[in-house]
């Protein structure tokens, strides 16, 4: 079994337009725009990161805007929901702030006695607010949202399989513990994890693949420490059967890639070195960041990119 996964890392998401994804993010729900960057195999396109206030892993959503991109299709083999963290008590305030914000599918429910929001982003993103106690992580002070109700990070997120066997195996070899069952939905915890620490697996036979498009998540990322770490957890992917990519350099973590039994696209990424190593972090997610093998063609690259007006 492997010990070094502390939770997730971030969540990668398509979106189509870029300033309304940005102003959801960032106004709405009050995350704070660590990054603006490129898609590093697609530099048409940004990669914008939004999280607390110096992005720390388990806290990081990030979306890809193709401006043209057609809404993707709920289904089965994808992550099913991203869940954010709140205080106890904060669902009030979320209810009203995001039907006055013109949010939608917003319905409130009770899940492994934790309160949940359900709400759809802009682009039809299956997101959720839950209310977790004894939640130590700091939210950004600055997002516009009082410290009693602004986001902490992620609790976790939901998976929807067809079956959940296999990837509940993989769950458990990654160090997470089958926690609850309810219905036909599974709790897995990571013990010690960062915060967001839960993965949930909903498992439904009859319900056919999901089309990926806009609103859908791309890939799921779980933190390690470091390079040496991710080293150790790749090697023990690799002996138990799964084809992982070569560790690639993100600028502000490494990554590596595995398809896993039930469809979705997981990254294990590390800790270091953060995404203040090339911006101040007062200034975080203002200037346009580039990896340094387009930085000869930064003047064509942000001319095809829409400005994104904060
Ligand atoms: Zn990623």
């Amino acid at each position: 079994m492997i010990t070094q996964i502390q939770g997730l890392h971030h969540i990668t998401v398509l979106a189509a337009d870029a300033n309304r994804n940005n102003r959801f993010f960032t106004d709405a729900l009050g995350l704070r725009r660590v990054k603006k960057t490129v898609n590093f195999d697609e530099p048409s396109v940004y990669h914008l990161y939004y999280g607390d206030e110096v992005g720390t892993p388990g806290t990081v959503m990030t979306y890809f805007p193709f401006p043209q991109a057609a809404r993707g299709t709920p289904g089965t083999g994808e992550v099913g929901e991203t869940q954010f963290a709140v205080a106890p008590g904060a669902l009030a305030f979320w209810t009203d702030r995001l039907a006055e914000l013109g949010a939608t599918d917003l319905a409130t429910d009770a899940t492994f006695g934790q309160r949940r929001l359900r709400f759809a982003g802009p682009d039809g993103d299956e997101l959720a607010l839950v209310e977790r106690p004894e939640d130590a992580r700091r939210a950004w002070p600055e997002g516009g949202v009082s410290a009693e109700s602004a986001i902490h990070g992620f609790a976790g997120a939901r998976l929807r399989l067809q079956d959940g066997g296999a990837t509940s195996e993989l769950l458990e070899f990654m160090g997470y513990e089958r926690a609850e069952q309810e219905d036909n939905v599974t709790r897995f915890v990571m013990p010690n994890g960062n915060g967001a620490d839960t993965i949930d697996i909903e498992v439904l036979p009859d319900t056919a693949a999901s089309r990926q498009g806009a609103g859908s998540v791309h890939h799921i990322a779980f933190a390690v420490p470091d390079r040496a770490t991710q080293a150790e957890v790749r090697q023990a992917l690799l002996d138990t059967g799964y084809q992982v990519t070569p560790v690639i350099d993100r600028d502000y973590f490494w990554a590596i890639y595995f398809r896993t039994p039930g469809g979705v696209l997981f990254e294990i990424a590390t800790n270091e070195p953060g995404f203040d190593r090339d911006e101040d972090r007062a200034h975080l997610g203002e200037a346009l960041k580039l990896p340094d093998r387009y930085e000869a063609q930064r003047e064509r690259i942000a001319s095809r990119l829409e400005p994104i007006t904060d």
